[in-house]
């Protein structure tokens, strides 16, 4: 089966919200405080440390192919410089999280959303692809909705 790519958000769009203190995508101004839920981080999609780490809330947009309708929501990443999520295993920390799964095509079409149950994390996600057609996959959290992390196949595949 062809690989695949967990990724954080892009570690040139970290760095900038760190820098200047507001979201890249819309000026809003971001907010720094220390982290009183596990988050996760979107960039390394670790969990924060409560009360321990500092975090930093933003304004996300994770749509970005041509077409798609923009769908802005809070995030939070590290306040300190981390290294960004990308593998091809299902993100550790992911795991003991409430959790739902989009399938989209180019466009920003939804073609399916599931909360994994019993499955593997990794087979749900692969059925979206290979079984659904999806283009991409937005992993969001299943209590508070926000976008987590994107799926896309590998590239060369
Ligand atoms: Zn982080």
């Amino acid at each position: 089966m062809p690989a695949l790519r967990y990724l954080g958000i892009p570690q040139d769009l970290a760095r900038e919200i760190r820098a200047t203190m507001r979201s890249p995508q819309y000026g809003h101004p971001a907010h720094r405080e220390p982290a009183r839920g596990y988050g996760p981080c979107r960039v390394c999609l670790k969990t924060f440390a409560i009360g321990v780490e500092d975090r930093i809330l933003v304004t996300f947009q994770p749509f970005t192919d041509p077409g798609s309708l923009p769908a802005p929501g809070p995030i939070f990443i590290h306040a300190e410089p981390c290294e960004r999520y990308d593998a091809p295993e299902f993100p550790p920390d992911f795991r003991a999280l409430p959790l739902v799964l989009e399938g989209y095509r180019k466009g920003g079409r939804l073609l399916a959303q599931e909360r994994p149950v019993d499955a593997p994390l990794e087979l749900a996600v692969r059925r979206l692809f290979h079984e659904r057609g999806a283009d991409y996959v937005h992993i969001r959290n299943g209590e508070a909705g926000c976008f987590m992390a994107r799926v896309e196949p590998a590239a060369g595949q």
